[in-house]
């Protein structure tokens, strides 16, 4: 099953795109399982489904709400990251929302984890310069030497600011945003007129309800677009996501790590937590 960052603000009691999680009933989320007894048609005993109750060991998963996997050689729990919901949103995110266009320079945020590693690749496979930050050393040798990003840097590591000067000198034209607050207020002061911003996630302020200084005036001064968006309004592009990324991902050119615990439901709160301190590079999943 997946542990992803949004479930964290299921577990508020305020209005969302999401209602929150109930009191005493089971969480739920992204799992993978296999059929163990079905009266659907098109689905057997065996069959490996993607559904979306996960937090327990056994579902009953109406036939509507399961999609069968074809992994064909991937490992099946690729289907919760890199060609999964992440995957789509890296996709649908960069391409759809912040337009990438010959020649952008864009600046991912996030970048070793699920969504942001792909971001980077795709713009590499389309030729763009690539920017990315994450939260370690490793993380940042991980981008740069198995992802393949042009420059990168450890968001903790000095002014974040000019960290990013130094990583694209002449300044950014999109910026990914997973994480909010000082990476996003610099990659504003980096960005050209006419930037385009993917407001994709804001983890950096998920456990906090401070809200965080928006240099807005900046932002109205360069002209720039920034367009919320969720993955969930964008299924029909899952078709075109998967004709496109499945090949790099079977032919190895596009690279994914996953960070696996063992131990079921039992192991899976501390997993989530540890999701949100940065424990995982790539996709974060808990194995029954
Ligand atoms: P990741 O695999 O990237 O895991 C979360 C990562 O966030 C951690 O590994 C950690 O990496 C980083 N992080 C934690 N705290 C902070 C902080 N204070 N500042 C900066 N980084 C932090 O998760 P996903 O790829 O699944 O999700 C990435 C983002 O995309 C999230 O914000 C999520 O909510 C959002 N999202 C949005 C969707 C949409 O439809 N709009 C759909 C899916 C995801 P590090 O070590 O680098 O700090």
């Amino acid at each position: 099953m997946s542990v992803d960052p949004y479930m964290r603000g299921r577990m508020n009691d305020r209005k969302s795109y999401v209602p929150p999680f109930g009191l005493g009933e089971p969480l739920e989320g992204g799992a993978i399982g296999e059929v163990v007894a079905s009266n659907a048609d098109g689905f057997a005993e065996g069959d490996v489904v993607l559904h979306g109750l996960g937090w327990r060991e056994y579902a009953v998963v109406p036939a509507m709400h399961a999609q069968k996997v074809d992994a064909d050689g991937i490992p099946e729990s690729a289907f919760l990251g890199v060609l999964g919901m992440p995957g789509l949103t890296a996709y649908v995110g960069l391409l759809d929302i912040a337009e990438l266009r010959e020649g952008d320079v864009v600046f991912v945020s996030g970048a070793a984890g699920a969504v942001g590693s792909l971001v980077g690749q795709i713009a590499r496979e389309r030729g763009n310069y690539v920017v990315g930050s994450a939260g370690s050393q490793q993380k940042v040798d991980y981008i740069l030497d198995e992802l393949g990003f042009d420059a990168a840097f450890d968001y903790h590591d000095g002014s974040i600011s000019e960290r990013l000067r130094h990583a694209a000198p002449n300044g950014i034209d999109i910026y990914f945003d997973n994480v909010g607050g000082e990476q996003f207020e610099a990659a504003i002061g980096a960005l050209h007129q006419h930037g385009r911003i993917a407001l994709c996630g804001a983890i950096s302020s998920y456990n906090n309800d401070e809200k965080a200084a928006v240099p807005l005036i900046v932002a109205i001064g360069k002209r720039l677009t920034m367009r919320g968006f969720i993955v969930r309004d964008h299924g029909d592009r899952r078709e075109a996501f998967l004709n496109e990324v499945g090949p790099w991902v079977r032919e190895g050119r596009v690279k994914y790590r996953e960070t696996i615990v063992d131990g079921g439901v039992e192991a899976a709160p501390q997993a989530f937590i540890d999701l949100l301190r940065g424990a995982n590079t790539g996709k974060m999943v808990v194995r029954f």
